[in-house]
């Protein structure tokens, strides 16, 4: 246990949490972040492109890594959680819980443990759909660059292994959870969002179906390090997709689930309908839809998707997803707005826009900060506790950015004379 002053604490290392750190520490105050994964990036480490420019998300998070690595004001824990808060604004105490990596800074990234060690844990990058091994490296453009033990080796003789396979004494099986308590001034909290767990709903498959995949899935399976190297195959039988439905509003706008929109999963199907198109020349999407949301400046993005022939938007109700016993695939049925007649398409592969959950219905401070009944943070203008991002209402990358540099500001404000 030990104790830190700083003037700001951010909760969350996604783009909302690592951009209320740098705007911060640019500003002047001493910032230390803490984030939960081994990693900081957040969800948007696991998207193949950014809509609207379809650019590779790499491009943002590395600027927001460097500003880090080269800000001595920003100090970083991953693989941690808050503990308890006390205080009030401009005073605060809060407690972190940073468990165990067992690897220290002497890490090169070499790989050696990996090589040696047996066990595989399910890949939680890749949505459990692959596995790797329990010494691991999260992924190829990781922050910090440094592999991970599972907890679930430690005690075993794969544990052992790994540490005598490393020459730069970087596997510390000793390692032991660590608590630091932070007097801050201001709490940033940027927990970000959780998909819904849409196996929920019932007629939709996810879980009893292979080839029913989330959105979140899909991106994985776009990605050139996803687990088919970036071909879109099914994972019941590794064929190449040919067709494909995306189901809207997965979860989202249904009072029996979640009652309210997810804001930018119409944009998330519609970037995705572009990944088959390129990837696979001869394919076709099919887009099922309640209504399309793409405020805005994406309404241009929306038209450019809508001029391809082969994405073909239709205003329905899908009521059910079943397998194909005859021609294997995917049958989808549901009743078209447009045309007042019924749909039954059968299709390679069925991606659900799922709906996101803020992090803050699971896990909020227990001071200061409201929440609306779906679990959106609704901190008072008061409170020294100051939303960001995700956890106020969904929102893409662009709006989270500019909702955290607010944040980083408001957090400035009353705590720099600390
Ligand atoms: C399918 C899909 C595709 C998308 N594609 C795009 C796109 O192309 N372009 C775009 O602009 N947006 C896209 N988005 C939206 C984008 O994912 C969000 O805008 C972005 O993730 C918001 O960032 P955030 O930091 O608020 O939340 P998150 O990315 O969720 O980050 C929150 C961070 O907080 C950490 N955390 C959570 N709880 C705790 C805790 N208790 N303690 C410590 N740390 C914690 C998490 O591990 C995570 O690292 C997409 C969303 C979906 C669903
Ligand atoms: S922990 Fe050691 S063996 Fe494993 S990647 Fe790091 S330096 Fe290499
Ligand atoms: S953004 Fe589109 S898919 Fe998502 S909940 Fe709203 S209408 Fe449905």
């Amino acid at each position: 246990m030990s104790d830190e002053r700083k003037n700001i604490l951010v909760v969350g290392g996604g783009i909302s949490g690592m951009t209320a750190a740098v705007e911060a520490a640019e500003a002047g105050a001493e910032v230390v972040l803490v984030e939960k994964n081994p990693y900081l990036g957040g969800r948007v480490t696991s998207l193949n492109q950014y809509f609207p420019k379809l650019c590779p998300p790499q491009c943002g998070l590395e600027i927001n890594f460097r500003r880090i690595k080269n800000n001595p004001k920003i100090s970083f824990h991953t693989l941690t959680e808050v503990e308890s808060i006390t205080g009030g604004p401009g005073n605060y105490q809060v407690t972190v819980l940073v468990n165990p990596r067992y690897v220290n800074d002497n890490c090169t990234a070499c790989g050696k443990c990996g090589d040696a060690c047996e066990a595989e844990i399910p890949n939680q990058l890749n949505y459990g759909m692959d596995k790797v091994k329990a010494a691991y490296l999260p992924h190829a453009m990781a922050f910090p660059f440094k592999y991970v033990l599972a907890p679930e080796i430690i005690g075993t003789a794969d544990a052992q292994k790994c540490a005598q396979a490393c020459v730069y004494k970087a596997i510390d099986l000793e390692m032991q959870p660590a608590k630091i308590t932070y007097d801050v001034g201001a709490i940033i909290w940027a927990t970000g969002w959780d998909p819904y767990e849409v196996e929920k709903v019932d007629y939709l498959g996810l879980g009893k179906i292979p080839n029913v995949l989330t959105s979140l899935m899909f991106e994985r399976l776009a990605a050139h390090n996803g687990p088919s190297g970036g071909k879109i195959l099914r994972p019941s039988d590794g064929r190449e997709v040919k067709s494909i439905a995306f189901v809207q509003c997965a979860g989202s706008r249904d009072e029996n689930h979640l009652a309210y929109c997810s804001g930018i999963c119409c944009l998330a199907s519609l970037k995705q309908a572009t990944y088959i198109r390129e990837k696979v020349p001869e394919s076709r999407a099919h887009i099922y839809y309640i209504d399309v949301r793409a405020m805005g400046k994406y309404e241009d993005f929306y038209t450019r998707v809508d001029q391809d022939e082969n994405i073909i938007l239709t205003k329905s109700k899908i009521a059910r997803i079943s397998e194909d016993p005859e021609s294997g695939g995917i049958l989808v049925e549901g009743e078209d707005i447009g045309k007042g007649a019924k749909i039954k398409q059968v299709v390679d592969m069925v991606v659900l826009a799922v709906g996101m959950v803020p992090g803050t219905a699971k896990v909020k401070p227990e001071l200061e900060m409201e929440c609306d009944d779906f679990g959106f943070a609704t901190a008072p203008g008061t409170s020294g506790i100051i939303p960001a991002g995700c956890v106020k209402a969904p929102m893409e990358v662009a709006a989270s950015v500019q909702d955290a540099t607010a944040a980083a500001l408001k957090a400035i404000h009353g705590t720099m004379g600390r």
